[in-house]
């Protein structure tokens, strides 16, 4: 069985009319064409085109409801129910845990380290040639 699209016509009253989207689609052009308000017939019940809200899909109604409840949508795109206050937290995708757990000044340390650590490497390394020429011809071979 196919489940037809269904669209809601809201009236100022509260009243929603869920009817087939092709109905919907001629009542909308209907609509879009009279100048001025008109009775229309659906289904047996008169309305009155002047008290019409506007006519929504499902997500929007499913939404308004929620709005109704006192539910909001952040703007992480999540609902909250009435009077919780937002904790969503967006993660970055390129992040590790372990690098989320370093703040700014801990990663320039690291890089501090890593700098002093090379000069240290290095000056151990002309200073180990200085003292042991014997050394550097033996390291020549690589
Ligand atoms: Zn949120």
């Amino acid at each position: 069985m196919i489940t037809k699209i269904q669209l809601c016509i809201q009236m100022r009253s509260g009243t929603e009319l869920w009817l087939d989207e092709d109905r919907i689609r001629r009542i909308q052009s209907l609509l879009e064409n009279i100048e001025s308000s008109k009775f229309l017939n659906i289904d047996g019940q008169t309305i009155n085109t002047a008290d019409i809200v506007g006519i929504f899909d499902a997500k929007t109604m499913a939404e308004l409801v929620r709005r109704k409840n006192g539910e909001h949508l952040c703007k992480h795109g999540v609902w909250h129910k009435r009077g919780d206050v937002c904790d969503c937290r967006p993660i970055p995708e390129d992040q590790t845990p372990e690098r989320l757990s370093l703040s700014n000044d801990q990663e320039k340390n690291i890089e501090k380290i890593k700098e002093m650590t090379r000069i240290l490497i290095e000056d151990n390394k002309s200073k180990s040639i200085k003292i042991n020429p014997a050394y550097q011809k033996g390291s020549n071979k690589s």
